[in-house]
């Protein structure tokens, strides 16, 4: 079974649900970049206002609106004036552009678009955790692995696409295992499998043709965020990398089609 709507069969409906989605993206990288924030500090992510970080004012709904909040109070907190990084604010618009980039290029509302959304949110909290503590947190790898089971029979060739999935997870993350537990020996650090549990949990969401992409793109990625990490002699944090290569392997396969470039594997 499948679930697909053409975007653009009628044109209204296809600006409305662009403009809807980027508006959502904005909504979501709130809530998100919030609750890495809150698991990063070990708080309770599920429980309680936000509050301002500097005088500690519980937050009020008018505050909490994504983007328009923070324009309309000028990036300053309305008890206290401290000022709020924009951080949280570039990140709204980046999710909320993301969001509708992503529904524009793949042209039909069905499961392999609304499981990229939930990702995409998904990926921006446990990169934001990762960078902030230098660890991915579980919880994180578990909603991704719930978005798999909640979308996977409603994919295109369901059963051959959940095959194709397992076994790509199953290689990318046994051969990063190997990579990691070699490396950690070589540099006498203590192994951290996060990276290659989150690459084996996305990995079930790319066929043959999308695997391929993200390897790649993991690659060169990883490489260039490893070097970065050295260079600030900041603690290793390669979700940033992984996030985006899988990001830019679910847009790149739609821009291929879209371009009607057949891939040769
Ligand atoms: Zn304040």
């Amino acid at each position: 079974m499948t679930l697909s709507y053409p975007l653009f069969d009628v044109p209204f409906i296809g600006v409305y649900l662009i403009v809807l989605s980027f508006l959502f993206g904005a909504v979501f990288a709130s809530f998100i970049t919030c609750t890495a924030w809150r698991v990063v500090r070990g708080e309770d992510w599920k429980m309680g206002h936000s509050h301002c970080d500097t005088c500690g004012h519980e937050l009020s709904t008018a505050d909490l609106f994504p983007i328009v909040s923070y324009i309309a109070l000028k990036g300053k907190c309305r008890y206290c004036g401290s000022k709020v990084p924009p951080r949280d604010l570039i990140f709204e618009i980046l999710l909320g552009l993301l969001f509708a980039g992503t529904l524009a290029l793949h042209g039909v509302v069905d499961a392999a678009v609304i499981a990229a959304l939930a990702l995409e949110m998904l990926l921006l909290g446990l990169s934001l955790a990762d960078w902030d503590s230098g660890v991915i947190p579980d919880g994180f790898l578990a909603a991704i692995l719930v978005v798999w089971i909640l979308t996977v029979g409603f994919r295109f060739n369901a059963q051959q696409f959940a095959v194709e999935g397992v076994i790509a997870a199953a290689c990318v993350g046994l051969a990063m295992v190997i990579g990691t537990a070699i490396v950690s020996k070589i540099v006498k650090a203590k192994a951290d499998y996060g990276p290659a549990k989150l690459a084996a949990c996305l990995m079930l969401f790319l066929g043959i043709n999308g695997a391929v992409i993200a390897v790649a793109a993991g690659i060169v990625l990883g490489i260039v965020f490893a070097l970065v990490c050295r260079s600030k002699k900041r603690k290793m944090s390669l979700a940033p990398a992984i996030s985006l290569a899988f990001i830019a392997s679910f847009l790149l396969k739609d821009a291929f089609v879209l371009l009607g470039i057949l891939l040769p594997f």
